[in-house]
């Protein structure tokens, strides 16, 4: 079933019994039933349009599911990764990520004085025209005990901090350095192509600029969220019989994510937690016959996306589905990105309901529903995206604090660094739908600490 998507969750009697699903090929819309379902479907960052994120990777499924009940816990708690190569223009989909391994021996900078960043902006300075003593190695200068290989929300939010305030480079000056001048001295152009030769090609081959001779350029981009589907310690939802796994769920990463702990929530999912787990539920339901797909669940699940289908296809309207999609990723990055507030969020609010409007009133999805059909798969995923991201910003909104890759501007020490706010948010926010239109429920899990203290992180010394 590689070339399948679902579309929605089949709830019988509150427990998960199956799911409907599209055949991509031939647009077939079909009913699955299990005695349990598992969702495995990755993470919503491709809501920001442009992502690190492969296309397909979306979070239909996940808001599929919480519309049936299971609960989205913090929606709002996304990864924005320092080293991405940096948006060239509108005629990007999505954006290519450099390994984070380039900042164990890359170092980050950005012109010390306004006018050489101004300069290097006009094309009339090169990076290599900048002395040495006038770089701003940023994160060095800002965290000296760790230096580049600060975590990703903190090399993120400096990178930001510099182009913000007029120092950022590229022709659109939303990009820093990363440079190998000082490793290749100090290595050896062979030791670092041994290392990163992959990665130098890959970036040649995208930007057209040999990163042996100049500095790269890298800026920061959406690449995972650690929110999603609430699950038990078994990655049971709320939802009796319904499973969730992977990026999918909320379960191991809080506010922040570490490097390559995603693909470890992975395989200990997968492997060692799941397998064991969904035999629990299974053992109760032994006894349970098969279902059929006939049952009047199916059929109005199925009616109801063929509904959806219609009405999207029956707009015809004068806006293409990545138009939409584009400008929806623009508020979300502007917004609900990398630094957030209040009356930010209380904007994206209502730019996302506005959004919502135009799309069910003029997009304009060609071809037939009955057939291979790129653009209404996209346009159903982008229908999700809306109500994704309005579940964000709500959530951004309603945590009054900065934790972790969750950065409120009016939350933060005099230093810029994040400031939580234990006392009040020491929760998962954990959203239940209650029908369109309606304002969802908001739960809160209450975080307890047996084994280790809660502190403040601290890169500087
Ligand atoms: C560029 C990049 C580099 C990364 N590097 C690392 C790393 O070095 N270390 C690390 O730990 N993590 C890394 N990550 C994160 C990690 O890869 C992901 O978090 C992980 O792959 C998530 O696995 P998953 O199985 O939960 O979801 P995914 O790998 O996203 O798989 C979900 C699958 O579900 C399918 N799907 C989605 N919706 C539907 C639907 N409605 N119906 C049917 N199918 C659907 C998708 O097509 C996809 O095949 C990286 C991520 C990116 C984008």
């Amino acid at each position: 079933y590689t070339r399948y998507e679902m579309l929605d969750l089949v709830v019988i009697d509150g427990r998960a019994r199956g799911i409907i699903a599209r055949n991509l090929v031939t647009g077939k819309v079909e009913r699955f039933a299990a005695h349990a379902v598992v969702v495995g479907t990755g993470g919503y960052g491709n809501a920001f349009f442009l992502s690190t994120n492969a296309m397909t990777s979306n979070g239909s499924a996940a808001l599929q599911v919480y519309k049936k009940g299971a609960f989205f816990a913090n929606p709002a708690f996304a990864q924005i990764h320092p080293t991405c190569i940096p948006v060239q223009g509108e005629h990007q989909s999505k954006l290519t990520l450099m390994s984070e391994s380039l900042r164990n021996d890359g170092r980050i900078w950005v012109p010390k004085k306004k006018e050489d960043a101004e300069a290097i902006r006009k094309g009339k300075l090169k990076p290599t025209d900048i002395a040495e003593e006038n770089r701003d190695y940023f994160l060095e200068r800002r965290y000296p005990a760790f230096g580049n290989l600060v975590p990703r929300d903190v090399a993120s939010r400096a990178a930001k901090e510099r182009c913000d305030a007029g120092f950022g480079v590229g022709n659109t000056g939303l990009a820093v350095y990363l440079d190998f001048e000082e490793a290749i001295s100090r290595l050896g152009e062979n030791v670092v192509r041994e290392r990163y030769g992959n990665l130098f090609e890959m970036y040649e081959k995208i930007v057209d600029d040999n990163p042996y001779k100049t500095p790269m350029m890298i800026y920061p981009a959406i690449h995972y969220t650690m929110g999603g589907i609430w699950v038990d310690y078994e990655l049971q939802t709320t939802v009796k019989g319904l499973f969730c796994i992977g990026e999918a769920n909320f379960s191991d990463h809080g506010a922040n994510r570490l490097g390559a702990s995603a693909l470890m929530q992975g395989l200990a999912d997968g492997y060692f937690i799941l397998p064991y787990t969904i035999q629990n539920y299974l053992a109760d339901q032994i006894r349970v016959p098969r279902f059929s797909t006939d049952a009047p669940e199916f059929e109005e699940a199925e009616k109801q996306i063929n509904e959806k289908i219609n009405r999207i296809m029956s707009i015809q309207g004068k806006r293409s589905v990545d138009s939409i999609h584009r400008e929806l990723g623009l508020v979300m990055w502007d917004f609900v990105g990398m630094a957030r507030n209040k009356k930010g969020l209380e904007h994206a609010l209502e730019r996302i309901r506005e959004i919502r409007k135009e799309f069910w009133s003029n997009v304009f999805v060609p071809g037939k529903a009955d057939d291979l059909n790129t653009e209404l798969e996209k346009a159903l995923r982008v229908a999700d995206f809306i109500e994704i991201g309005e579940l964000m910003a709500r959530d951004a909104i309603l945590r009054e604090e900065s934790c972790g890759g969750h950065f409120r501007e009016e939350h933060q020490t005099e230093e810029g660094e994040t400031l939580r706010n234990d006392k009040e948010f020491a929760f998962v926010s954990c959203w239940k739908y209650n029908g369109e239109g309606e304002e969802p429920s908001l739960f809160k899990e209450m975080l307890a600490y047996e084994f280790v203290e809660r502190d403040q992180r601290n890169y500087k010394a």
